[in-house]
């Protein structure tokens, strides 16, 4: 049980004299996530509302060691700022006003002193987010924001000092005020209900998010799902047969929970969650596509890693989850979710049997593993693994226009067979373009 404090530390003036070098090479996996500010403690005289643009993150920095460790944020404007910490993984997070980040490609991938490595990117609309990965507990000593001054741009600063767990777990968020951070969602809309199933298509990660990174090709997962579940929904459109629903349509952060929400909410009637990860160099080169469902026990270590990867998604935008069940056995008991997971069952097998042929497949190219994304009780779900970004062949034709538009055109068909023989059972009701 934590406490948490926030700091609205604003517009404090200059602190000169601080030694401040440039991160060598850090690989931006461009994120920022705003928090939800309470409207009471975020002083009306610098908040954004009314900016016509957002602040440009210009640089950004790491000075000092492993005592005291300052991060530098150059920006085009001054912009108000909360921060606060978050345990188990130690982290700071830090929420502002919408901000455009224009930082170099490396900024964040490498650390110095108390910091690991940060993260920065979208968290809802309107709010961007640092999240700061920590070497141990450490004291918020300040954070900051300067106003230009002798030709300087506006810097956002955020003074780290060390400190002993027991100092930092009194400092950690309360759980009231940990709801706030939690972004609020406008639910996807989708037109009326005229009768047609609704499929909701799950790009994965996004925002402070970025998924997998390829630093050499400069490549981030979330963008590469967001092309291709447009794409896909484009097509699906076109055929008249369904009403698609996207969990996320720009490069901004989706909680895991609230993406099952959004099928369950919409009553789906196939939720397809859309990655493409990347896999450690001891792995060697293991290349192709694969469908996953959900279970309580993993197929094998490769699905068991995989899901421990993606259901760290919120945590890596921080979010809070001390107080979240840390598994998802025991969710598959009564005979609503056997059915709904023989239906991501069969759905699995057609998805692979269309794609096969199209895109490499993996060599096991179906497996099931607890991921949290999958477990709407009563919505069939797959996660496809589109292939890895750490495979330069994959990496390629991922993101190759030939390449989506065949995986793409494999996947209505299949989706069109699924809902064909659904149709012809009578589990789901019969499309009327
Ligand atoms: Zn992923």
């Amino acid at each position: 049980m934590g406490w948490r404090v926030v700091l609205w530390v604003l517009l404090m003036g200059l602190v000169a004299g601080f030694p401040v070098a440039r991160a060598g090479s850090t690989d931006v996996a461009a994120a920022t996530t705003p928090v939800q500010v309470p409207a009471a403690i975020m002083p009306a005289a610098v908040t954004d509302a009314g900016s016509a643009s957002p602040a440009v993150a210009t640089d950004a920095r790491l000075a000092g060691d492993g005592e005291r460790t300052r991060l530098v944020m150059d920006l085009s404007r001054p912009v108000a700022l909360g921060a606060f910490t978050l345990a188990d993984p130690y982290r700071v997070v830090v929420d502002i006003p919408d901000v455009a980040f224009a930082l170099p490609a490396s900024a964040g991938r490498e650390g110095r002193g108390l910091v690991s490595a940060y993260r920065f990117g979208l968290f809802a609309p309107g709010k961007a987010r640092l999240v700061i990965d920590l070497t141990g507990p450490v004291k918020i000593d300040k954070a900051f924001v300067i106003d230009p001054i002798d030709g300087q741009p506006a810097r956002l600063v955020v003074d780290l000092v060390k400190t002993d767990r027991v100092s930092f777990m009194k400092s950690v968020a309360a759980p009231v005020q940990r709801a706030q951070a939690v972004p609020a969602l406008a639910p996807p809309t989708v037109g009326p209900d005229d009768g047609r199933p609704v499929i909701v298509l799950d790009p994965g990660h996004g925002g402070v998010d970025s998924g997998a990174v390829n630093a050499t090709a400069s490549i981030n997962e979330k963008d590469v799902v967001l092309q291709i579940a447009r794409t896909l929904r484009t097509k699906l459109m076109a055929t008249g047969r369904y009403r698609i629903v996207m969990t996320r349509e720009s490069d901004t952060f989706v909680p895991l929970g609230d993406r099952v929400k959004i099928a369950r909410d919409h009553q789906a009637q196939l939720f397809i969650s859309l990655h493409a990860d990347s896999l450690a160099a001891r792995t060697g080169e293991v290349r192709g596509a694969t469908v996953y469902t959900l279970s309580d026990r993993a197929s094998d270590a490769e699905a068991q890693r995989l899901a421990d990867d993606e259901n760290r998604a919120d945590m890596i935008a921080g979010l809070d989850l001390s107080e979240e069940p840390t598994d998802v056995a025991g969710i598959l008991l009564d005979l609503a979710q056997r059915e709904t997971k023989n239906f991501s069952a069969q759905f699995a097998r057609t998805l692979v049997s269309g794609v096969d042929g199209v895109a490499r497949m993996h060599k096991s190219p179906i497996k099931s593993a607890g991921f949290k994304v999958l477990k709407a009780p009563d919505v069939p779900s797959v996660l496809f693994e589109l292939g890895y970004l750490s495979s330069t062949k994959d990496l390629e034709l991922m993101t190759s226009d030939a390449w989506q538009s065949k995986v793409t055109d494999a996947m209505v068909t299949a989706i069109n067979a699924y809902f064909s023989l659904r149709e012809r059972t009578g589990s789901v009701p019969v499309a009327m373009p």
